[in-house]
Parts: C-alpha cells; sequence; structure tokens
C-alpha cells in the first residue's frame, strides 16, 4: 500500500534493524521500545489490523512471534515477556498495518501495561453472552 511506512519497511524499502526476515515477515525492533529489545513482527503484505488480515497470515504472525519470544528471551534473558497488538486508534494503535509487539519485560522495569480490573456484573456477563453464542 502506498504511503504506509510499514509496508516499506517490512518490503526493504526503508533500512531497519532487523532480526529476522522471511518471505511473508519482517522483525525489526522498536524505534520508540517500551523495554531491551522491544520489536516489531510486520507481515510484508498489507492489512490495517486484525480485522484485515488472513487467517493464514495471523496463525503464521503467532508461531513467529513465539519463536522470536524464545529467541529475545534467551539471548536477552529477561524475565518475562509480552504480546501486545493494537487495533484501531482507541485501542492505542498509531500505525495502521498490522504488527505485534514483542516485549522483553524484566523485574521491576516500570513498563505499564496494565489496567485496574473492573467488575463482570451478571447483566453484562448475560448481555456478552446472549450476544457473542446467540
Ligand atoms: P502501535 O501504537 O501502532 O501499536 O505501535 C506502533 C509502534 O511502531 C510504536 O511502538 C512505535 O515506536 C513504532 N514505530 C513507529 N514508526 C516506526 C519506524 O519508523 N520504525 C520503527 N522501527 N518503529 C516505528
Ligand atoms: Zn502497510
Amino acid at each position: 500500500m502506498e504511503n504506509c511506512i510499514f509496508c516499506k519497511i517490512a518490503n526493504g524499502e526503508i533500512p531497519s534493524a532487523t532480526l529476522y526476515e522471511d518471505e511473508d515477515f519482517r522483525v525489526i525492533l522498536d524505534l520508540g521500545p517500551a523495554s531491551k529489545g522491544h520489536a516489531l513482527i510486520l507481515p510484508k503484505t498489507h492489512a490495517a489490523n486484525i480485522y484485515e488480515i488472513s487467517d493464514e497470515m495471523a496463525a503464521k504472525a503467532m508461531v513467529l512471534a513465539k519463536k522470536m519470544a524464545s529467541k529475545l528471551t534467551e539471548v536477552l534473558n529477561c524475565d518475562g515477556f509480552n504480546i501486545v497488538q493494537n487495533n484501531g486508534e482507541a485501542a492505542g494503535q498509531t500505525v495502521f498495518h498490522f504488527h505485534m509487539h514483542l516485549i522483553p519485560r524484566y523485574k521491576n522495569d516500570g513498563v505499564g501495561i496494565q489496567w485496574k480490573p473492573g467488575t463482570l456484573t451478571d447483566e453484562v456477563k448475560a448481555e456478552i453472552l446472549e450476544k457473542v453464542k446467540g
């Protein structure tokens, strides 16, 4: 897609710190890392988000996330790992080309991927079960 920065990076038109590449994906270091080793999985074909990506590419992306998480954990000796994937502005997406964040975590690193737990009420539970399961 024209003017999509991640299309250009994924396909090598813009240079990047590439950790891994195959015919479908490029894995790069994030320019604004949440922690040491924060990387991004970029599909080489354009899909804006989880709603648009094909089942095949989504499946491959998850398998690659698993491989990269193991490799990064081994080489960085991190203590934990977050896989984050944002869809839509409201969810914090800023680049509208599907990507998965690989975020190594270190004890007491202060990285904030958190929310304040609410309460699942009976009413909302019933509403959602009804809507999703019909
Ligand atoms: P989002 O908020 O869309 O889930 O994540 C976008 C991520 O892409 C951010 O973590 C941001 O730091 C990273 N990013 C944005 N532009 C570039 C770029 O040109 N190169 C690299 N390596 N990372 C980028
Ligand atoms: Zn794109």
